[in-house]
């Protein structure tokens, strides 16, 4: 018997050291997977910054405001916008071919020598969130002034995403005044409702590529940026390049019940079977997954990260289930591993003393890549289990499936990458899911891969000012974002005097 459990002890300890061994020699070899250091670049001069700033801050001063009711738009100041650029811009309007589809939005084709190369294509769009009258006395500058000051531009629309439009322009400005020319044709679609979904902006400026035959090898859109303190684990600046954006889906479940008196309630009233159903979703969420995206995003990080952070994600066959845990319990975290439900409207009842025959509630849905609309709208069915409660989609013009996930080792990545490093020198990147909606997922099936990369650099209190209160962009971190455009336009176009 003795004999046994000194075996045992023995068999024990050696499985711990294999273990141990093998969890510190993949810890250590995460390392060598480091990027090597950016090569020789060209020497990039953008002349006085503040003329830069100017540019982008009258641009500020348009109020191309979406609203969710679009016949509150005030159609003047896009036209505005647009004859804006062409002021600002003459020489990129002479030399690029420029559609305005439906109206609005912009689609600049820059026609490459070679046509045999398919196109690469660069979004943005020019519309904005509206600013709430309620919080206007709380900016420090007015909204729509478009002012400099304190070394920063402020204004709903700097950081979200005139900056973009302006940004890109700006930088075929550089090569068009230069007398340069691209290789592969160049694509600049600048959507004008991409807040409320981009229907009638990207959607038909990507019906307009299909029609023409154009089907770009990658597109790059906003979506991610370079992050500052939100990888635990790297105190670093980390790019993050979104290759997959969650789906969207509403669904509104409804009950029709007998009503009556509330003097002789019934034992199931409306509001309580759907208030029955909302507790059951949020006690069953969708199961977390640690894959894709954001397995990729860990393990390509993991060089960067303190010995701890290092050793968890290099060994995620060992750890997987303990991080999942972690992180599930972190709000943004978690969203990135599993499909989400949000319960954000819910209507019932008239009258304190009469029980409301009708009880309806929507659940906005955030789909992860690979649940379906008809697989989740099932999932939804079975835990409610109550087929006294109708379901049905509410806005299903808005409804997006997940897009696929792009490839992170095509050539539209290699070259965002690359320029990265040209800009920012040898920061961590690693491939993410966007969480948020973009006009990228318009594109889905006209461009061959969707990446979405912002060229800016957010600390995690930037990030509360995209929609929020004192939108800015401070000067220099604009004139890395015009620098990489510049950058990027001569490493994927090819371009040449
Ligand atoms: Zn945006």
């Amino acid at each position: 018997m003795k004999k046994y459990f000194v075996y045992s002890v023995f068999i024990v300890f050696f499985i711990t050291l294999i273990l141990t061994g093998v969890v510190l020699f993949r810890t250590e070899q995460a390392l060598w997977k480091k990027a090597t250091p950016a090569k020789g670049k060209e020497s990039i001069s953008l002349a006085d910054k503040q003329e830069y700033a100017q540019r982008l801050a009258k641009a500020l001063t348009f109020k191309t405001i979406s609203f969710q009711e679009a016949e509150k738009n005030n159609w003047e100041e896009y036209k505005n916008f647009i004859q804006y650029l062409e002021e600002t811009f003459p020489q990129v309007h002479t030399t690029l071919k420029r559609d305005i589809v439906n109206e609005y939005s912009l689609l600049f084709t820059w026609e490459g020598k070679n046509p045999s190369i398919s196109p690469a294509l660069f979004l943005a769009h020019y519309d904005v969130v509206p600013v709430e009258q309620e919080t206007e006395d709380q900016w420090k500058y007015p909204p729509f002034a478009g002012v400099v000051a304190e070394d920063y531009i402020w204004g709903r629309g700097a950081i979200d995403v005139k900056c973009g439009v302006i940004g890109l322009l700006e930088s075929v400005n550089y090569w068009v005044q230069q007398g340069y020319q691209p290789e592969r044709t160049l694509l600049f679609a600048f959507g004008h409702d991409e807040e409320v979904g981009g229907r009638n902006g990207a959607k038909k400026i990507a019906e307009l590529l299909k029609e023409r035959g154009m089907f770009p090898e990658f597109s790059l859109d906003e979506g991610m940026a370079i992050n500052e303190g939100i990888i635990p684990g790297i105190d670093s600046p980390v790019a993050l390049i979104g290759i997959a954006e969650k789906g969207y889906l509403s669904l509104e479940l409804s009950v029709t019940t007998q009503g009556g008196h509330s003097s002789v309630p019934t034992d199931k009233t409306a509001i309580g079977i759907l208030a029955n159903a909302i507790c059951k979703i949020e006690q069953n969420p969708m199961p977390a997954k640690l894959a894709g995206p954001m397995r990729w995003m860990l393990e390509d990080l993991s060089p960067y990260m303190n010995f701890h952070m290092r050793m968890v994600c290099a060994n995620l066959w060992l750890f997987e289930s303990i991080l999942t845990n972690i992180f599930s319990s972190i709000p943004n975290a978690d969203a990135a591993l599993r499909t989400t439900f949000a319960p954000t409207l819910f209507h019932a009842g008239e009258k304190e003393n009469v029980l409301p025959t009708n009880a309806r509630t929507v659940i906005n849905i955030r789909l992860f890549p690979g649940d379906t609309t008809e697989k989740v709208t099932e999932y939804i069915r079975k835990i409610i289990n109550n087929n006294r409660i109708q379901i049905k989609q509410f806005s299903p013009e808005k409804t997006d499936e997940a897009s696929p996930v792009s490839d992170r080792n095509g050539e539209g990545y290699k070259a965002i990458t690359n320029t990265i490093r040209e800009v920012w020198g040898d920061i961590p990147i690693a491939c993410a899911l966007t969480l948020g909606g973009t006009d990228s997922v318009n594109y889905v099936g006209v461009a061959k891969n969707l990446y979405r990369f912002q060229p800016l650099k957010f600390t995690s209190e930037d990030l509360k000012l995209i929609h929020g209160i004192n939108e800015r962009l401070q000067i220099d971190n604009y004139m890395n974002g015009i620098e990489f455009y510049i950058r990027i336009l001569k490493n994927v176009g090819k371009l040449s005097p």
